[in-house]
């Protein structure tokens, strides 16, 4: 049995870290893994897919509809390929941080054993484009020592990808918390994987894998499975097993040495992306 690793996704909102983090998961289960999925965003949907939509009740309202004593079965679900789903929750929109969930959740699954030997893996899919106190838990509270970065060729989520790898970089100083990779989630952006690679050389990393774009993702959404549940036969379920692949190869964990925004956009000038953008607002 390997040593478990703890794996934390950031990225940008809406890039895709729920809808890759789930698939790369369904992947690593055919490879015989163990895998929990620890949802960090009080949207509350990074398992939903694995659990086929089935409403999975988050840590925090459990503990606020029934007290601290609840049994592990509470707010762990089993999903496809026997992987283990839980949901931190957050609080309401507005009131107190979101990253208070995190902590508490981590610190219930520690009490109720959930971090069992047999364990391969544990997934934090964690919200948004910053690594503010709340959202660095797993990373800070010494839970994940792996990083990945969902982006795309899009100029928001490099920026945001390059914003995080700030944060990492800091905690990475402190403690034994290291970036494995860069993975691309297409969004079509012209030389989008020769850009991503540029971008990752310039991190200190390297892009892990490219993630097509294909609505394929979309219909499997819609039948809540993974596309691997969905289209086991299909090209995108294949490309899931191959991120998973690379994901348990990969060997290439690094500091991240963060750009400063006059670097970031000479790249994207290298890559045609700041043409494109005076096309787009030429008048
Ligand atoms: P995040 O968790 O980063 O906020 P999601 O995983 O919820 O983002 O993804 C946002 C939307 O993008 C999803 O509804 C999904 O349908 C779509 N999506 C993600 N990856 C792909 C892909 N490779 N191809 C097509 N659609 C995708
Ligand atoms: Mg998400």
């Amino acid at each position: 049995m390997g040593e478990l690793r703890q794996i934390a996704i950031y990225g940008k909102g809406g890039i895709g870290k729920s809808t890759t983090t789930q698939n790369l998961t369904a992947g690593l289960t055919e490879h015989g893994k163990k895998v929990m999925v620890v949802g960090c965003d009080p949207k509350a949907d990074s398992t939903r897919l694995l659990l086929g939509g089935l409403a999975q009740k988050t840590v925090l309202d459990t503990i606020r509809d029934e007290g601290e004593d609840v049994d592990l079965d509470r707010i762990m679900k089993e999903g496809f390929g026997g992987t283990r789903c839980v949901e931190s929750g957050g609080p309401e929109p507005g009131v107190g941080c979101a990253g208070r969930g995190i902590i508490t959740s981590i610190n219930m699954l520690e009490n109720l054993d959930a971090y069992t030997d047999d364990l391969d893996f544990v997934f934090y899919d964690v919200l948004g484009d910053v690594v503010c106190g709340g959202f660095a838990m797993p990373i800070r509270e010494g839970k994940a020592k792996e990083i990945y970065i969902v982006a795309s060729g899009e100029m928001m989520a490099l920026y945001a990808a390059n914003n995080i790898s700030k944060g990492i970089a800091r905690y990475a100083k402190a403690g034994g918390v290291r970036l494995g990779g860069i993975i691309c989630n297409s969004r079509m952006v012209d030389r989008e994987q020769d850009l991503l690679r540029a971008f990752a050389k310039e991190l200190g990393t390297q892009l892990l894998y490219f993630v097509p774009r294909d609505n394929i993702v979309q219909h499997a959404e819609i039948h809540k499975q993974t596309v691997i549940q969905y289209k086991p036969d299909s090209k995108q379920a294949q490309e899931y097993r191959n991120l998973a692949e690379a994901v348990i190869n990969n060997k290439n964990f690094v500091i991240p040495t963060p750009m400063t925004q006059e670097r970031l956009e000479e790249i994207l000038m290298e890559y045609g992306m700041m043409d494109n953008i005076k096309d787009d607002y030429r008048i």
